[in-house]
């Protein structure tokens, strides 16, 4: 029997629109399908008016979403300047506990259970004081989750830098990862993020179960790994999985039409190439300039979502709000003339695109994305296939899958000399993936992968069943500690 109360979610999310995005889409869906109450609780560091009006209000405006900010603690004088991304978000986590727990504590009615992101582990305390359950969403997909929490196992057993290693690292039941594809706290574990980052893969497994935004079809390897794979199941305390994704956007066209929209309205159905790097993803002046030849020798159409280059930095503005950028179009950072000569083919857009109306429209056939998973997720919902160009994060696990199990993507050749995809390569990939023979093979893959996920997010589909064991654990773990 059902109880009679709606069972109440806060949902804690760290800062960073690659998270708050899924956090979002996630309370939504718990509100609109399942019947829940739900709390957004986002920890933000500088909130932009355009995030708020992009971000938040499309998501939460016609429903019953309150969207809680807590503003990150300062934390400039714990960390050094040179503080990798993970310690940042983490320490910021960490010092901003007395304030999520005052809000938590002040929220009337309580909430029943606490659902946090991978960076909201430290917060679990909160949970335990005030004897609810906790849930963990993972925003990446399952075979990152396995490496993620079998990353203490590992730390265990290599010797030396993972990078330096030969063989690809065995997570029991998935499929092994390569060392130049670990994630990127990994990559020297000499850094301080490297010990933080251990310490997040621990807090993860300490949820009473795990959210992941992924479904069954898609990885059924990796999420039968973290189930009943004597090891990694273990690794993860025994604690269900359950699947909840692809939870993507639906847009709705409202009001006016944007300068992007109205030029895609006039260009051939599947011409055009959507080019981004996520919402902090940032390339070198140097690749920024290969690039740029590179979209004009193709000769496709292309909407280039352009920011300045930012050095050696990839996740320039990962965990910021500020979409810093370049308001005013300058584009001096793009080669000269460029923007003049590719008037007709292309169209440049500085730092900030509505990216899921713009991978529906009917003129866009495909996508360079730096693989962040809701990138990823965005693209298969829309049937586009992709160029598979990691930067960051967990993103070079997500290009192999991508490419080598899904075949759903093409990967450009990096020349490791001197780190760049040259321009010749850039042609090749766009040209392969816009008219090749290989390029009409992935958007078959691509559609065929459409459909599966449609499917899981439909009433009796295999994340809607998910999700609804999900509130039965949850529900079944309040009345066992009342
Ligand atoms: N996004 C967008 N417009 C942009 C850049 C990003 O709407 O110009 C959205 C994108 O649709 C996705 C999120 O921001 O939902 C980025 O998440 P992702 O996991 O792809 O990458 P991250 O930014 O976390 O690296």
């Amino acid at each position: 029997t059902m109880p009679l109360k709606k069972l109440h979610a806060a949902i804690l999310c760290s800062p960073g629109v690659g998270h708050l995005v899924p956090v979002l889409l996630l309370g939504r869906r718990l509100v609109t399908h399942h019947n829940l109450r739900v709390t957004i609780l986002a920890v933000t560091t500088t909130i932009t008016p355009t995030a708020q009006s992009q971000l938040l209000t499309p998501l939460t405006a016609d429903i019953h979403l309150p969207v809680i900010q807590i503003p990150a603690a300062d934390i400039s004088s714990v960390v050094s300047p040179d503080a990798k991304v993970v310690t940042n978000i983490c320490v910021m986590m960490r010092e901003t506990i007395p304030t999520i727990r005052n809000t938590i504590s002040s929220m009337d009615p309580l909430p029943d259970v606490l659902v946090g992101d991978i960076f909201s582990t430290e917060s679990w305390v909160i949970a335990d004081e005030l004897r609810m359950p906790k849930y963990v969403f993972v925003t990446g997909n399952a075979w990152f989750t396995g490496l993620l929490t079998y990353s203490p196992v590992l730390d265990k057993e290599v010797i030396g830098q993972y990078v330096d290693q030969t063989e690809p690292f065995e997570i029991p039941g998935c499929k092994p990862v390569r060392p130049v594809e670990v994630v990127d706290p990994m990559l020297d574990r000499d850094d301080e993020d490297y010990r933080v980052y251990l310490e997040l893969t621990v807090g993860v497994t300490l949820a009473d179960g795990m959210l992941i935004n992924t479904w069954e079809k898609l990885e059924p390897q990796s999420l039968d790994a973290l189930r009943y794979n004597e090891i990694l199941h273990s690794v993860i305390k025994n604690k269900p999985v359950y699947t909840v994704g692809p939870i993507t956007k639906n847009f709705k066209p409202v009001g006016l039409k944007s300068q992007v929209i109205e030029w895609l309205d006039k260009q051939p159905e599947r011409s055009v190439i959507y080019v981004s790097f996520g919402s902090g993803g940032t390339i070198s002046a140097e690749q920024i300039t290969e690039l740029a030849w590179g979209l004009e020798m193709s000769q496709q159409r292309f909407v280039w979502v352009v920011r300045p280059p930012a050095g050696h930095v990839k996740d320039g503005s990962f965990f910021k709000f500020g979409h810093s950028g370049d308001p005013n179009g300058e584009y001096d950072y793009l080669p000269e003339g460029f923007v003049n000569r590719t008037q007709k083919m292309g169209l440049v857009v500085p730092s900030w695109a509505s990216q899921v109306e713009i991978l529906n429209h009917a003129s866009v056939g495909g996508f360079l994305t730096h693989c962040g998973w809701n990138s990823t997720l965005e693209s298969i919902s829309s049937g586009v296939p992709m160029i598979a160009w990691a930067l960051y994060a967990e993103q070079r696990m997500n290009a192999t899958m991508l490419t080598e199990e899904l075949k759903v993507a093409l990967r450009p050749e990096v020349l490791s000399r001197k780190k760049v995809v040259a321009r010749e390569e850039v042609e090749k990939m766009v040209r392969g993936l816009m008219e090749g023979e290989e390029g009409k093979a992935m958007t078959e893959n691509v559609k065929r992968l459409k459909e599966d996920a449609e499917e899981a997010m439909n009433e009796n589909g295999s994340s809607y069943i998910s999700t609804c064991k999900f509130i039965e654990d949850c529900w079944s773990r309040i009345q066992r500690s009342i």
